[in-house]
């Protein structure tokens, strides 16, 4: 049988996306995607609009959200929420709280840039950001490229924005309890999103997941865009020794700007338990 061609995981304007949610949607349907997920950061904003304009293309479209979360000595972790009730109560009071201390970190990044010379950061991330209470690195990286300071996003990060570069900020995110205890009370599924990226030991790495595990979480996202073929290798074996539903995730944000576009990562590999088998 043909694998489906589900995408579980990209970003709209309502976040740190390029596309506003149709658009987004759009493009995935033409890129050949049969089950799509909308996962902005903090918001669920966009899934109105994204589901509407799913019905009309003939897309299944599952409601979603990328919840960032603090976790040990000031590392952040994404988790994403799959099949949320966008109605739920406590789930967007718990994203607005999130999304209330974005304003505040973002003047705090913009006075660090400013020592290195990097001026009105915080207008300008401001003006690339789609909404205005989502302002976020990646605002901050466009306004940057825009300067002239970098070539691309990418090197903005490895320059100005990753973790102990000059216009890193401390920022207290949600705890994991809180975005497990969100996703599920909404009826969602809770997935770890791409766990490649996060720099933990094997040891921190694992006491991470077993947390998450014990707190209800279900998920792994195995295919990322950002996981290389070796990733992809651990990341299987990880699903097998958790028991944990595998995810494939584009982690799209815009064209020119992402790993990889809608649709367009590799199949699942054999053998393990896809997580829309629950969808
Ligand atoms: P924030 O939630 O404001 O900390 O922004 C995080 C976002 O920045 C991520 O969701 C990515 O979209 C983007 N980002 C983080 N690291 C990188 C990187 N090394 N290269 C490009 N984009 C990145
Ligand atoms: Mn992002
Ligand atoms: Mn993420
Ligand atoms: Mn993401």
């Amino acid at each position: 049988m043909k694998p489906l061609n589900a995408d579980l995981h990209c970003h709209s304007t309502v976040s740190d996306g390029l596309l506003p949610p149709a658009d987004l949607v759009r493009r995935a349907h033409a890129n050949g995607v049969e089950l799509l997920a909308l996962t902005d950061h903090d918001e669920l904003g966009g899934l109105a609009e994204a589901r509407a304009t799913a019905d009309e293309v003939g897309l299944r479209f599952v409601d979603g959200v990328e919840i960032s979360i603090s976790w040990g000595d000031d590392q952040t972790v994404h988790i994403v929420g799959l099949a949320v009730d966008p109605a739920d109560a406590a789930l967007s009071v718990g994203l607005q709280q999130i999304r209330s201390g974005r304003d505040a970190r973002a003047g705090r990044m913009a006075a660090e840039l400013d020592k290195v010379g990097i001026h009105g950061a915080y207008e300008g991330a401001l003006r690339h950001a789609g909404n205005p209470a989502l302002v976020s690195r990646s605002h901050f990286a466009r306004y940057i490229v825009e300067q002239g300071h970098a070539k691309d996003v990418k090197s903005v990060f490895d320059y100005w924005l990753a973790k102990g570069k000059p216009g890193y900020v401390e920022h207290a995110w949600a705890t994991l309890e809180d975005a497990l205890r969100w996703i599920v009370g909404a009826g969602g599924i809770a997935v770890i999103a791409h766990p490649g990226r996060y720099r933990l030991s094997r040891a921190e790495r694992h006491e991470l997941f077993g947390v998450f595990k014990d707190l209800g979480g279900r998920g792994i996202e195995v295919l990322s865009g950002s996981h290389k073929d070796d990733e992809v290798r651990e990341f299987s074996r990880i699903a097998r020794e958790f028991g944990f539903l595998a995810s494939r995730a584009s982690d799209f944000h815009g064209p020119g700007e992402s790993w990889i576009d809608l649709g367009k990562m590799p199949d699942l590999p054999e053998g393990l338990t896809p997580v829309w088998t629950q969808l």
